[in-house]
């Protein structure tokens, strides 16, 4: 029985532990996946930089290079001007950097660019001329040619008494950009806006911006159209370069950071923090589904366990012939009533003359009468009484809280219903019948051991086989 507790606490202790495990491992390995892609966040922040650096500012710095060579401002100043040098000068650049390059000329009212195209500043392509001049800037970004757009970035050239001489600069096409933040997109997830002073989407990684016209009239161009935007201005009164807001399963951080040069802002949005949620509370309702199939499982494991222990254990308590209690059950039985009960009286019954009715009649015989001898000791006993095999022809029977006299009266019964049943065995019609001898001995539980009082028992048997057998003696101190 001790072992029985034992191994339940075993079996629930292994299945605790194991859900405590597979609980933690998945938490730790879902907590590692996320650090990892925070990490990822962080990482991002170096390729923006140098992203925006070569797409944007680069081309600004080396058109505000060309615009203060002093050879080239001294060469656009004279009266005669060689066609060829002006184009070799700005193909060495548009090869060096690999854009279109351009520079018109205010004296000789003549605009060259690397596409080999020399216009003059009267027509109507040259519209941007004339209207940039007029704004008191030196530094321009600008759209331009409707059927091939380019990002165009305009700076304009003074001499050395600070009179306007004419643009120079680099012209970028969109698909290029679009491709290069597309791709950043891709690698880590970050949409980008860069937005001129007028909240004018210029440049974008989404779809916007690969529309073929630099109008773009049928689609977003303001910042203001996009529907995080408003809700972004309303939240971001501090000023903070960054913001997150909605839900925590739709939580979206836009960071904004100036750029400077060109009066510009750039709008950094991370990748949805949604997909991560979304993930927790997978994780969560995972580990609801399964500490419920675990609980289902187990009840079902102990109820198996059980139902299966409780065959094991009576087959393993009783005495496979007569179906009585074994000797084992009784010393576990003896322990239990010494619990609850102060005096008890044990008797021990032994079949008269076993061994010839054997013998004459055969063991199968025997064995009949085993059985049936077994349940004549063990009916019309009280629910807190027992009676077992000891083994052979022997038989424990225990009282409680019965003295010798009141215990000799009973089995008194019990010997007369045995001895007056009729047998039959099969090789004879003759009846014929068996009786039994017993030996009492009571005693105060808490004094003695189930040992020392069959002992006792065993010596009232003993009297009572040498005084005739078929009787009850009852062992004197
Ligand atoms: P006494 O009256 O002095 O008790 O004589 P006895 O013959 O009953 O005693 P003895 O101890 O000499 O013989 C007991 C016999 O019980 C011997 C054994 O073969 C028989 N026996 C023991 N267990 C079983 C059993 O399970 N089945 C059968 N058929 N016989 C058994
Ligand atoms: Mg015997
Ligand atoms: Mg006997």
């Amino acid at each position: 029985m001790k072992f029985i507790k034992k191994f339940d606490h075993y079996i629930t202790a292994i299945f605790v532990i194991t859900i405590i495990v597979i609980i933690a491992t998945s938490y730790f390995t879902f907590k590692e996946f996320f650090n990892a892609s925070h990490q990822k966040q962080q990482e991002v922040v170096m390729p923006l930089f140098s992203l925006i650096h070569s797409e944007i500012i680069r081309p600004l710095t080396v058109s505000q290079y060309m615009a203060t060579d002093p050879f080239l401002l001294d060469y656009i100043e004279q009266d005669k001007i060689d066609r060829t040098v002006i184009i070799d000068y700005i193909t060495s650049v548009s090869n060096q950097f690999n854009t279109m390059t351009f520079i018109a000329i205010e004296k000789h009212q003549l605009l060259f660019d690397t596409n080999n195209k020399t216009t003059s500043l009267s027509v109507k392509e040259a519209e941007w001329y004339h209207r940039l001049k007029a704004i008191d800037q030196t530094e321009f970004t600008d759209f331009g040619d409707a059927e091939d757009p380019h990002l165009f970035f305009d700076v304009k050239m003074f001499n050395k008494q600070q009179d306007f001489i004419g643009f120079i600069g680099l012209a970028i096409d969109l698909d290029h950009f679009a491709n290069k933040f597309s791709k950043f997109k891709e690698k880590h997830g970050f949409k980008l806006y860069f937005v001129d002073n007028n909240n004018d989407i210029t440049l974008s990684s989404e779809q916007i911006m690969q529309t073929m016209s630099h109008h773009r009239k049928d689609v977003v161009t303001n910042i203001n159209e996009l529907p995080w935007y408003n809700q972004y201005q309303s939240n971001n009164d501090t000023g903070s370069s960054q913001y997150s807001f909605g839900d925590s399963s739709n939580e979206l951080i836009i960071s904004q950071m100036p750029l400077k040069e060109l009066n510009w802002r750039v709008f950094i949005i991370a990748p949805p923090i949604t997909e991560q949620s979304v993930y927790w509370q997978l994780f969560m309702q995972n580990l609801i589904i399964f500490i419920f199939v675990s609980l289902a499982l187990y009840y079902l494991f102990t109820l198996c366990i059980n139902n299966f222990r409780s065959d094991l254990v009576k087959d393993s308590e009783t005495d496979y012939l007569t179906q009585l209690p074994n000797r084992s059950f009784i010393h576990w039985k003896y322990s239990q009533l010494n619990e609850e009960y102060e005096h008890v009286s044990v008797v021990i019954a032994d079949i008269d003359n076993f061994k010839i009715l054997n013998d004459t009649y055969g063991h199968l015989f025997g064995d009949d009468v085993l059985k049936i001898i077994a349940t004549k000791l063990s009916e019309n006993l009280r629910s807190i009484d027992l009676a077992g095999r000891w083994g052979g022809e022997e038989f424990i029977i225990i009282l409680p809280d019965t003295n010798a006299k009141q215990a000799q009266e009973i089995i008194n019964r019990i010997r007369k219903n045995i001895a007056n049943i009729p047998f039959t065995p099969s090789s004879t019609s003759k009846e014929l019948n068996v009786t039994v001898s017993f030996g009492i001995s009571d005693s105060n539980l808490t004094d003695i051991t189930l040992e020392e009082i069959l002992e006792k028992a065993d010596q009232a048997l003993y009297s009572a086989k040498t005084n005739g057998r078929n009787q009850v003696v009852i062992h004197l101190e």
